[in-house]
């Protein structure tokens, strides 16, 4: 059992958010960073019956104060909610509103930053560009500032200024800090089966040749029922 500080009642550390007395097909959301929790993902759940509360063993292990790059000239301090009266609480790094925990400034009353934007890459090789991109916290657009809108390279609608965003300086390339993330890359063509030449082969090579592929589909086979040995248990799991 864990006090958190987030939370009024005890938190117990499960392996998987999918603990019982919940619906195994709900997407199950951290309350602390507003991911979506995956099955593998440590999590501390709400000891007490019908308390729907979730958090990453990592987001309950945040520090409580830190410093960003993105506002140099004072602390932030980790909220577990947004505070009293404030109507519109978003994020001054990707603007989106903040419903879990936020980094706050210790001075001003409008700075904060959802979890994930706090521990944001400073820079990512993303599928959407052959460059490393860096993020811009700066408030302007650089070289475009001359520009009324400034749209993003990948998705295309407009980049708000004010807000964060992933650039590279060479190519004047700059997008949403999601898109790069999130960025898929050109379609990978899938790996054509090698064409075996049988042709001109020895009997004997032609009977290791035949031997190999059957030991393959044997491999093959063998995976499968495991697969299915474990996917059977795991949903009995489910079920217990
Ligand atoms: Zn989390
Ligand atoms: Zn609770
Ligand atoms: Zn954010
Ligand atoms: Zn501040
Ligand atoms: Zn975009
Ligand atoms: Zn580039």
């Amino acid at each position: 059992m864990k006090k958190h500080f987030s939370h009024p009642h005890p938190l117990k550390l499960s392996v998987s958010a999918n603990g019982e007395n919940i619906e195994t097909d709900a997407i199950i959301i951290c309350s602390g960073c507003e991911q979506t929790l995956l099955a593998t993902d440590p999590v501390y759940t709400c000891s007490k019956r019908g308390c729907e509360f979730f958090l990453h063993r990592s987001c309950s292990d945040l520090p409580r104060n830190m410093d960003h790059k993105s506002h140099p000239d004072h602390g932030l301090t980790l909220l577990s909610e947004p505070p009293e009266h404030s109507l519109y609480y978003n994020c001054n790094a990707c603007g989106d509103l903040i419903s879990g925990f936020s980094f706050h400034c210790n001075k001003c009353e409008d700075f904060r930053l959802h979890v994930k934007c706090a521990f944001l890459a400073e820079s990512v090789d993303s599928k959407a560009h052959l460059h490393t991109l860096s993020v811009e916290y700066s408030s302007t657009h650089g070289s475009r500032e001359d520009q009324d809108i400034v749209v993003c390279d990948v998705c295309e609608s407009c980049l708000t200024e004010g807000y964060w965003f992933y650039f590279c300086k060479e190519c004047d390339f700059r997008t949403h800090l999601e898109c790069a993330i999130s960025a898929e890359g050109p379609p990978v063509s899938p790996v054509e089966e090698e064409d075996h030449d049988e042709e001109g082969l020895s009997d004997q090579e032609r009977l290791m040749l035949a031997t190999m592929k059957a030991e393959g589909q044997m491999a093959r086979l063998q995976f499968q029922m495991q697969m299915a040995q474990l996917n059977a248990q795991t949903i009995s799991n489910l079920w217990r």
